[in-house]
């Protein structure tokens, strides 16, 4: 029997999404963000359910080539743009659209020998400080790109560092970036790339030509509460079984260190399920777990392959008891916030060796 532990993935839930995000930001188009293996849901998945998206934007050039190779047909946008000469090779083979983010990119734009001209991004640093050319630097990027044969269309793009909190006071408002993009590309021919999935869900009305949408497609939320609050389906159920109980007596502990000890005689649920799959090991006593149906406890400390809970809650639960570790009836946003992460790391760091398994329908 293979081990009881499966990541589903809801291609229904991820569809219903995307048209979420879409009804968001009526009359601009999408780039669906696949990027790490589409959150840890799978490339081959997420080409299914995002097939009504306009294009896919993701960070890896063997990702693209896969994604080509899927028979995905539409614009593909390389998130970091090209790493080396190479990349801009196999843009122009595969027809990827590169983000272009800094004076060495586009030098290698220009001394690229290719047979078709690529579609360019040129990527604005408005506050975030991490990757682009700062508002003043945009013009002189944008003049030596057009300059260039390799050059097709080109467009803008910038990124929010605190898109989530659209009403709320922070050092760098996505308003004041907001304004930055626009003054800078005042005068220059081209779409606008903005919104993240925050911005998508929060900004009124939301700004640029083209969205790009991630974790909501994927359930989870980007930013406080869950996802469902915003009417998401969780793209994801991480699901096992409990492996083995014991029953301890007032006083005893449980698991490495010794961290959760028993204040009165209790039964412990073993699960087939630790941090080498993905479940965060900074998870600490009473993180929720579905048992049955039923919300427990975690008790003791995540270990490679096991976790442990309080079973005083579910009395009948034992040995091949159905357990949900996120997901479905279990917000993954919960479990990140007690484990003091946010569930896109939880997503995207989902075990290879975890069996995944797909559903097509409405449940
Ligand atoms: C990852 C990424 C996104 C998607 O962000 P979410 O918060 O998951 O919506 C959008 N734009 C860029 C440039 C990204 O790197």
């Amino acid at each position: 029997m293979p081990r009881p532990l499966v990541a589903t993935v809801d291609l229904h839930a991820m569809r219903s999404n995307l048209a979420l995000a879409r009804a968001r930001a009526p009359g601009l188009r999408t780039w669906a963000v696949v990027k790490a293996n589409a959150y840890g849901h799978g490339l081959v998945n997420a080409v299914r359910a995002f097939a009504g998206s306009d294009g896919l934007a993701l960070i890896e050039f063997d990702g693209a080539v896969q994604l080509r190779e899927l028979g995905w047909q539409r614009p593909l946008l390389l998130l970091e743009g090209a790493f080396d000469a190479d990349d801009v090779e196999l843009a122009a083979r595969h027809d990827l659209t590169l983000v272009v983010h800094c004076d060495e990119q586009v030098r290698m734009i220009e001394t690229a020998r290719l047979a078709r001209p690529i579609d360019l991004q040129l990527k604005m640093n408005t506050g975030m400080n991490r990757l682009g050319f700062r508002p003043a630097a945009v013009r002189a990027a944008f003049d030596r790109l057009r300059a260039s044969p390799n050059t097709g269309a080109i467009s803008f793009i910038t990124h929010y560092a605190n898109a989530e909190l659209y009403e709320h006071p922070t050092p760098m408002p996505p308003q004041t970036q907001a304004e930055r993009f626009r003054a800078a590309v005042a005068d220059l021919p081209g779409e606008a790339s903005i919104a993240n999935s925050a911005a998508g869900l929060l900004h009124d009305p939301v700004p640029g030509d083209w969205i790009r949408p991630g974790i909501i497609l994927y359930g989870g939320s980007p930013g406080e509460g869950s996802g469902e609050r915003f009417g998401l389906l969780p793209a994801m159920t991480l699901a096992s079984r409990i492996i083995g109980v014991q029953e301890i007596a007032a006083g005893e502990s449980v698991g490495y260190g010794s961290r959760f000890t028993a204040r009165r005689p209790m039964r412990i649920g073993v699960v087939a399920c630790g941090y080498a799959d993905g479940y965060p090991r900074s998870a600490p006593d009473g993180t929720p777990v579905l048992v049955d149906g039923t919300r427990v406890a975690l008790a003791g400390r995540v270990s490679m392959d096991m976790i442990t809970v309080d079973l005083s809650a579910a009395p009948a639960a034992g040995v091949g008891s159905e357990v949900v570790l996120w997901g479905r009836g279990l917000s993954i946003d919960e479990v990140a916030q007690a484990s003091g992460t946010i569930g896109y790391e939880l997503m995207c760091a989902l075990a290879p060796r975890v069996r995944m398994q797909v559903q097509e329908q409405v449940q």
